[in-house]
């Protein structure tokens, strides 16, 4: 019997990821005179891959791999004034109105009605608590996780923390890495709902997915009856 149903929050219930695509497209437009956008991207992403063992996830880190990639390409000719602009497209990006997904207030009210429900998201405290708040969404939730990494014993000191054993978790989110194959290594259950981009960091080989058993919907819509069927 299902007793926890954990959401993830970015990018499940309300946009993140375009903010990111976005604010790579002013990063490029910055350093447009120094090189080509498509170098400019992958020296960021390269930068930003490494700079999570260091920084974790979020907009801060986000603004300081910005701002190291613009040195490195510019072999440090990159002005006080261009390093003001990286700042404020990372301030911009703190300040994005929530935009939460149609349909997902409804499915969460309604199964806040049967279930205990658990947001889960990784990242940056202080950020990831503003989102929480901002969005209206948090009085839904029996409990809020923010941890720094979505991995098998993350989930597992959370299940334990709530008392209930893994066949009686579902976790619901866009992030196969994040949010299902961890899920599924500590025996709870995996609905994926893709979203339309998935960062790279995020990105799963289709090899690593052979036998593994989850369900994937299109819409959050979708959920409270493929609920009730389980
Ligand atoms: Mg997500």
């Amino acid at each position: 019997m299902i007793e926890i149903i954990a959401f993830d929050a970015d990018d499940t219930l309300w946009h993140n990821e375009r903010h990111y695509d976005e604010a790579k497209e002013k990063f490029k437009q910055i350093l447009t005179r120094y090189h080509d956008p498509e170098w400019v991207e992958s020296r960021l992403d390269a930068t930003e891959l490494q700079n999570l063992k260091r920084y974790g996830y979020g907009i801060k880190s986000f603004a300081l791999s910005m701002i190291e990639t613009a040195i490195q390409l510019t072999e440090g000719r990159i002005n006080g004034n261009e390093v003001q602009e990286i700042i404020t497209i990372a301030w911009a990006m703190l300040e994005k109105p929530m935009d939460v997904f149609d349909g997902v207030r409804e499915t969460i009210l309604m199964l806040s009605e049967q279930y205990k429900l658990l947001l889960i998201t990784k990242g940056d405290l202080f950020e990831q608590e503003a989102k929480i708040a901002r969005s209206g969404l948090g009085d839904f939730f029996d409990g809020i996780e923010i941890v720094s990494e979505k991995n098998p014993a993350a989930y597992d000191a959370i299940i334990k923390r709530h008392q209930v054993v893994p066949r009686s978790f579902v976790m619901v989110g866009n992030s196969l890495k994040s949010d299902i194959l961890p899920v599924l290594e500590i025996g709870g259950l995996g609905i994926h709902i893709p979203f339309e981009t998935t960062w790279v960091h995020e990105l799963v080989p289709e090899s690593e997915l052979e036998g593994k058993d989850f369900i994937r919907l299109t819409t959050m819509a979708h959920l409270p009856a493929l609920l009730a069927s389980l």
